[in-house]
């Protein structure tokens, strides 16, 4: 099966054109590992090994959609290869393909250099006859994707709390509101983009200056 007769499959079917599940389709993830040429992978650290060469996400395990029906197979012997099983989507569409498969979902195939058979493929597939997205799909299990942090922002209230109990000064540079005439900030101790949050023992009072200043803030010995 050609890219284009697995795209009008898709369309027949009224189905997305690719495979919906196939960044958390364990399936998929074997066929790019025997495809890709990784070595040493036993069951468990074969997930592994694809996250540290970027092939599989990070969340992968969180989410991983379990191989169902017959497993992924592949033979790789002096004079002959051999696979079954596959994720047609692989060789159709990722650059790891198996050179004589390439452009084709083919999921099964064997060469055999002694009794010449140069290449031959077994069996086309297209994603919807998957165990895996059948399942997936009918089953509508959701992916347990962690939900985004929703930032709420910070109060009127927290605000005032903050700088009530910083003294109305700039816990970096010490100028304070009243003598210095500076306008303050809330600033976070560590920050959100590194997990910090809105709570009150993340925020700390800030002059505009320090603020934005990031790099060399020191929160000045016993001003707190
Ligand atoms: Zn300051």
């Amino acid at each position: 099966m050609t890219e284009k007769e697995y795209f009008n499959k898709s369309e027949q079917k009224k189905l997305p054109a690719r495979c919906p599940i196939l960044d958390y389709c364990t399936r998929r993830a074997y066929t790019l590992y025997f495809l890709g040429g990784y070595t040493g992978g036993q069951k468990k650290s074969v997930i592994k090994i694809l996250q540290e060469n970027d092939t599989l996400k990070e969340d992968f395990e969180e989410n991983a959609i379990e191989l169902s029906g017959e497993v992924p197979e592949f033979l790789n012997g002096k004079n002959f290869k051999e696979y079954a099983n596959f994720c047609p989507e692989v060789n159709l569409f990722d650059s790891v393909a198996f050179n004589q498969a390439r452009g084709t979902a083919s999921i099964s195939g064997e060469w055999e250099d002694s009794r010449k058979i140069q290449f031959e493929n077994k069996k086309y597939r297209h994603y919807s006859e998957c165990a895996e997205f059948s399942k997936h799909h009918y089953q509508k299990v959701p992916l347990k994707k962690s939900p985004p942090k929703r930032r709420i922002g910070i109060s009127q209230k927290l605000r005032f709390e903050i700088f009530q109990r910083d003294n109305f000064t700039c816990q970096y540079c010490g100028k304070s509101r009243e003598d210095d005439n500076i306008k303050l900030e809330l600033d976070h101790i560590m920050p959100v983009s590194a997990g910090g949050t809105d709570d009150y023992h993340n925020l700390i009072t800030s002059c505009k200056k320090c603020n934005q200043g990031k790099s060399n803030k020191v929160i000045k010995k016993g001003s707190r």
